[in-house]
């Protein structure tokens, strides 16, 4: 479970005054629920998921997952909650252009020191959940946008997170691409009771997510 509370995230903006990217945030998704997170740009979504995911501290309120306050924890309590706790996924998969899928899942457990083996059939699985096992060998420029998002996907899941935040993964896909990437963040969401926040500007994807919540000018409303 994730929960939000009270959060306030204000930037310096000119000579005197704060910009207020959240704006006392109350939010709380519960372990198996995907919430759509909408609104215009500019107001906030990808601020709200940087706070989230112990990428950027906020000025006041506090982050948890799973009863573990991410808000106040020491540096090394949130790096491991970045690595173990939360998966992220941007709209640009950033995958590196000379290693097979496989591998791009793999340097990520090697980088926290897992053994090879081990970290091999981690990614085999991780590959599976997508549907992705058969192009395991792959490299990214063999792979279609969907698939490339869809390894994404899989190494934002290779951590076991509780926690999945994912920003606009649609937004350089086709409609049916579109539909079908979120179909698929939706099933994981449900089978491994994860707790999913997905940045969509795509309406027609909204009603795949269990709920939404909009934003505007760093606030969120239900309705
Ligand atoms: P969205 O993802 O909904 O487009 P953002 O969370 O990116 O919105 O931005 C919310 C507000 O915070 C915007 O006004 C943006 O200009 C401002 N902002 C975001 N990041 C920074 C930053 N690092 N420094 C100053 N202002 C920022
Ligand atoms: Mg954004």
């Amino acid at each position: 479970m994730l929960t939000l509370e009270n959060l306030t995230l204000a930037y310096p903006d000119g000579e005197s005054g704060t910009l207020l990217a959240l704006d006392s945030v109350d939010l709380t998704v519960p372990d198996g629920q995907m919430v759509a997170l909408v609104g215009p740009s500019g107001s906030g979504k990808s601020s709200l998921l940087a706070v989230a995911g112990a990428l950027v501290t906020p000025t006041s309120g506090t982050v948890t997952i799973d009863d573990r306050p991410v808000t106040g924890a020491s540096a090394a309590e949130r790096t491991r909650i970045r690595r173990e706790d939360v998966g992220l996924v941007f709209q640009q998969p950033h995958l590196l252009p000379s290693l097979t899928a496989l591998e791009q899942l793999q340097l990520s457990e090697a980088l926290s020191g897992t053994r090879p083996r081990d970290s091999r059939s981690a990614a085999r699985e991780a590959l599976a959940a997508v549907g992705m096992e058969r192009a395991a060998d792959r490299r990214p420029h063999q792979l279609s946008g969907g698939m490339r998002q869809r390894v994404n996907i899989a190494r934002a899941l290779m951590g076991r997170p509780a926690v999945m935040l994912v920003d606009e993964p649609t937004a350089a896909l086709d409609q049916d691409r579109s539909a079908e990437v979120m179909d698929l963040l939706a099933r994981l969401t449900h089978e491994r009771g994860l707790a999913t926040v997905v940045v969509t500007h795509d309406l027609e994807s909204v009603p795949v997510a269990d709920r939404a919540v909009h934003m505007r000018d760093g606030r969120v409303s239900e309705h």
